[in-house]
């Protein structure tokens, strides 16, 4: 596995490091550019060059040397083949989501510090739009999963297990062309060995004003950084979908903390073999434990 990382640095302060050409240069030539987006190697000196500029752009100017990040894994052939589970992430994100268009939730139920564990307790109402696009599943910003019809057929027709689906309303029309996907099914447990943080170079637990860490065990942290890490339970081995134990994230605004989604070797081959699109898939590591 060869482990990039794409920030997005603050153009102000990327002389520092970053030559003019490097990258690319985000903003107007004639204004100014405003962000710099590299994309390095994790495993290259430069990772930790960053961490000391990172931490000199805040103790001297008070301000951020990079803002968003993200990191891409890429795998060989081999990897793929030999991988015993994936954790799947989508692609597309849309609002408004469903709470704003009379989705119902059960907030009672949601833990009191980290708000993870809400119930929904009405069919998913969406306004209709072009969300799909093309693609076969899509997230609104609150964590509520639309898959279109094909991905259902494909799953149905090739008996995949653990996976269940409920409808979609576009006021009181009940959507013909797609499908909520349902957080439910076989949990896995995250194990220790997955890094939460709320960057590459922050492992904070918590801020001055929010808990990212929940004490109650029930929310990890604010964002996941490594590959995911879970322990081995028999129904690893009967299953093709899951979701984790515990959740990632934070509840603010419309965001809640979400629970992680897995698929077995079986599902990923079928997703890939039938072009399903909208999901990226990173692999993920079975412990003994
Ligand atoms: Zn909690």
């Amino acid at each position: 596995m060869k482990e990039f990382l794409e920030l997005r640095i603050n153009y102000n302060y990327a002389h520092l490091l970053f030559k003019e050409d490097e990258g690319v240069n985000l903003g107007s030539p004639l204004f100014g550019y405003s962000v710099k987006v590299v994309k390095i190697d994790t495993s290259s000196p430069i990772f930790e060059e960053i961490r000391r500029v990172n931490e000199y752009v805040r103790n001297k100017y008070d301000t951020f040397f990079f803002a968003g990040w993200n990191y891409i894994r890429q795998y060989t052939e081999t990897e793929l083949a030999d991988a015993k589970l994936f954790k799947i992430a989508i692609k597309k994100h849309f609002e408004p989501v469903g709470e704003d268009c009379g989705t119902e939730y059960d907030e009672s139920c949601a833990c009191k510090i980290c708000g993870s564990g809400r119930k929904q307790t009405s069919p998913l109402r969406l306004r209709k739009g072009r969300f799909l696009n093309k693609r076969d599943v899509a997230m609104t910003l609150g964590g509520e999963i639309v898959v279109s019809k094909k991905f259902v057929n494909v799953i149905v027709e090739n008996g995949i297990k653990g996976m269940t689906f409920g409808p979609v309303f576009f006021g009181e029309n009940r959507a013909e062309d797609c499908s909520q996907l349902m957080i439910e099914g076989q949990k896995l447990e995250l194990a220790e060995q997955t890094q939460f943080g709320v960057n590459p170079y922050d492992f904070s637990e918590k801020s001055e004003t929010e808990i990212f860490k929940c004490p109650q065990g029930d929310n990890l942290g604010l964002n996941i950084l490594s590959e995911a890490y879970v322990k081995d339970c028999p129904p690893l081995h009967t299953s093709d979908f899951f979701i984790s134990e515990q959740t990632v994230g934070l509840k603010t605004g419309y965001f809640r903390p979400e629970h992680l989604l897995f698929c077995s070797p079986c599902l990923y081959r079928v997703i890939k073999e039938n072009h399903l699109k909208g999901f990226n898939f990173e692999v993920a590591h079975i412990v003994n434990q």
